[in-house]
This record gives C-alpha cells, structure tokens and sequence, in this order.
C-alpha cells in the first residue's frame, strides 16, 4: 500500500435513512465503509493498517439513532450515541452501571465527543462489548428491508467464526430490565412466584498498561445474584481486553449457578477461566498474565459479593 493510495480523499455520503446507507454500501462493496465517529478508522488510516476507502457512508444524518429511549421491556440506545452522552445519562448510570463505567474508561474526554457507542460494538473490540454482555444486550441491526436482532453474546460468537462473520448496519443496543424472581414451594405444595431478598452485585474491571487513557489488556464483567443462603442465582460473566472479541462464558456460568461460593467453587472458577478464556498475546502481555488476571479478578469479585463486600 503506497501513501497516495492510503490518503487519497474519499466520497463522503450522507445517507437520511437506514435503507439508503445499507444500499450504498451494497453498491460500493469493499470499496466503502460505515463511518460514525471515525475515531478507530482513523488510526487504522494513519497507522497504514488500512487504506482509506473510496466511500465513506457516515451514518450520523440518519435519524433516531442519537437517542435513548426507555420502552417496557428495556433501555434502547442509539448507535450514533456519542460515548460522552452516553456516560453523562443518569438512567443509563442508574440501571446499568456497567456500561456507564466501561466507557468512563475509554480513551480521553475529547474522544469520547467523537466516538460513538455503534462504532465501539461494530468495531467488535470495543471496551464496552463485556460490560453490555453482562446485562444480555441484543444488538438491532438492518438487514436491507427491516429492523433484527439478535442477542450480543451471538453476534460475537459468530464474529468470532471468520466463515460466520458479515458486515452488519448496526442501529443501536438494546438493554432489557430483568426483575429478579425465585420459586419457592408453599405449605399446600404449590409453587409460588416471591421476590425473595436477593443480592444482586456487578463489576467492571478493565486493566490496562497505566492507570487513565490506556488501551485495555484484560476486561472483565461480572453480574449476579446471590440467595439469603448465598446461593448463586443467577450469573455472567464476560471476558475480552485486546485485540480479542469478548466472549460471554455461559458454560462456566452454568457450572457456578445454585451452588454456594465457598473455596472449591472459587477453585473451581479460577481453573476454568484459565482454560476457557483465550487472550491474544503481544510484546506487552503475555497469554498466561491475561488469564491470571481475568481469574483473579472474577474470583475477587465472587467472594466479594459472598463476604458482602460489594
Ligand atoms: C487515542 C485513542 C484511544 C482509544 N481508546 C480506546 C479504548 O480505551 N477503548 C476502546 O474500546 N476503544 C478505544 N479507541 C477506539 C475508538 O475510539 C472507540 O472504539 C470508539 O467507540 C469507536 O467509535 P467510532 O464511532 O469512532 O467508530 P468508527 O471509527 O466510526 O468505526 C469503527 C468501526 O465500526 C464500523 N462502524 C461504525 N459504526 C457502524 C454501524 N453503525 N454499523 C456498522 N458498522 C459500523 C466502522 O466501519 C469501523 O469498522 C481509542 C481510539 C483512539 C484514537
């Protein structure tokens, strides 16, 4: 790749509506690409990882998608939501914490105006990604006639499939309220529905190579809830950092719910992050440093919610 190729100017286009994007992209193909804020396309740009496309189609005129919006079944954000308006809205920081601190931790401020959180899911490695898994994000994306979705922890999973993986419009993210219920048995043997006193906890973690403006190396999300007796209810755990594409561990998850968090399931869970979670190496970290710290920090947050730390 020569400089001229790499800077050479592009077409911008300003498509008004999902269909016109999608189809220009259909007509341009590889020689086009989506663009919201531009902040992780320009450094492949400058880096010369990749040429600059012919097209660009930004997304940012079509309408509805700089908005969240609160619906009976959860919270919908639009991909065009700057990561800074994101972190600033208080329903989102009220109900999930996760992705409010996930992207407090993303680049700097200035960024952060640009950036928006339908480039940071499409990018596949964005540091949002675990903390969105957490609380069992779908993803809404266009599919040349309509509106679909599909559940996050799927679209990664077939992302991480080269054979799998396709070039999606993403529209935005949407975060479903879950109220927490358990089923217990009456004196009459009938079972009945009751909010029982559960304890829900949940963590972010990222950690990088300093302590502000840093690319991740490990990420980590946790979300659960634990019984009155301390029996794991329910569970996520999510895992990414790098250049890896975060991954939801629901086997792992299933291994931990309605069992106690004593010594041994501690044990346990530590053991098996280390088989399941697959960081790539680089000169800074090594596999083996990754899984440690992912291992420690899930573990960490386990007992802490046990111990009633949170
Ligand atoms: C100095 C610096 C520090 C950074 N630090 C971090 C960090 O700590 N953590 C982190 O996660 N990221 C970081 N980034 C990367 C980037 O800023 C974020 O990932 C950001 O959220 C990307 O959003 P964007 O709107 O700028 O995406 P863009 O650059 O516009 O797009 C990113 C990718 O997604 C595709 N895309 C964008 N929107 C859509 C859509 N709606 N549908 C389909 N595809 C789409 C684009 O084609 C491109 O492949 C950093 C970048 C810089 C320059």
């Amino acid at each position: 790749m020569n400089v001229q190729e790499t800077m050479a100017s592009p077409l911008v286009w300003h498509p008004q509506t999902p269909a016109e994007a999608w189809l220009m992209k259909q007509t341009y193909g590889t020689e086009a690409v989506y663009i919201s804020g531009g902040t992780l396309l320009r450094t492949h740009w400058e880096s010369g990882t990749a040429a600059m496309p012919k097209h660009l189609i930004d997304l940012s005129a079509i309408k509805g998608l700089n908005e969240i919006r609160v619906g009976e079944a959860g919270l919908q954000i639009g991909g065009q939501m700057s990561l800074q308006a994101c972190r600033t809205n208080d329903f989102l920081k009220r109900h999930f914490p996760m992705v409010t601190e996930a992207i407090r931790l993303i680049a700097a401020p200035s960024i952060r105006q640009l950036a928006t959180i339908g480039g940071n899911v499409a990018s596949l490695i964005g540091d949002s990604l675990p903390a969105l898994l957490g609380y069992d994000a779908e993803v809404i994306w266009f599919n040349g006639t309509a509106e679909q979705r599909i559940l996050l922890a799927d679209w990664l999973r077939l992302a991480n499939d080269p054979s799998q993986r396709t070039e999606r419009l993403l529209l935005g993210i949407q975060l479903p309220f879950n109220e927490l219920t358990e089923t217990v048995g009456d004196e009459a043997g009938i079972d009945q529905v009751v909010i029982s006193k559960i304890k829900r906890f949940c963590a972010y973690h990222k950690v990088g190579r300093r302590e502000a403006f840093t690319p991740s190396v490990v990420t980590v999300a946790i979300n659960g809830a634990l019984s009155d007796s301390g029996i794991v209810n329910e569970i996520r755990i999510a895992l990414g950092g790098g250049q890896m594409i975060p991954l939801r561990h629901e086997d792992l998850e299933k291994e931990i719910i309605g069992k106690s968090v004593d010594t041994p399931l501690l044990q346990h869970v530590y053991n098996r992050i280390f088989q399941l979670y697959e960081p790539r190496e680089d000169l800074f970290a090594s596999a083996a440093y990754r899984k440690q710290t992912a291992a420690n920090l899930i573990v960490t947050e386990l007992w802490k919610a046990a111990k009633n730390e949170t």
